[in-house]
């Protein structure tokens, strides 16, 4: 009887070969001596190393900002333009153009002047009104034929 012992030896050897860049993705063989390299070149271990520090610079700002949680003051100006616009209105006033309207103005005025009259207690305004009312009576003498004097004899 024969015993047949038969041993196996597995060795497993891992053996990097080469890996890609960590910043583009180029192939790069590895020699085996040294630490294996992570870029393919200077300048993309450059520009992963700047893109690492501006991260750590944001994150420091935004937390900075989160701390500082300072409300925005503003200062404003407001203006209010108020327009007010008034309207008048005035009634044409124009003066009398016959005798007849003449008359029934000048006896408006007769009563204004008269004992609880308007323009009674107003004293001030009295010279005035003597003034053109003589005027008007001097004017419509010289206008008429005879003047006043022919006027008052007839009635
Ligand atoms: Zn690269």
């Amino acid at each position: 009887m024969t015993d047949i012992h038969e041993v196996d030896s597995v060795e497993v050897r891992d053996r990097l070969q080469g890996r890609t860049c960590a910043w583009c993705a180029t192939y790069i063989p590895y020699s085996g001596r040294g630490r294996p390299p992570s870029y393919c070149s200077r300048s993309c271990r450059n520009r992963a190393w700047e893109v690492r520090t501006a991260e750590r610079r944001l994150q420091r700002d935004i937390a900075a900002a989160a701390m500082r949680a300072e409300p925005v003051r503003e200062v404003r100006t407001e203006t209010i333009t108020r327009t007010r616009t008034r309207v008048q209105t005035r009634l044409e006033r124009r003066p009398p153009s016959t005798a007849k309207d003449w008359v029934e103005h000048l006896a408006a005025l007769t009563g204004q002047l008269r004992k609880d009259g308007t323009l009674a207690p107003r004293h001030w305004d009295h010279r005035k009104l003597y003034h053109a009312l003589m005027e008007a009576l001097v004017v419509l003498g010289d206008a008429h034929p005879g003047g006043l004097d022919e006027l008052a004899a007839r009635r």
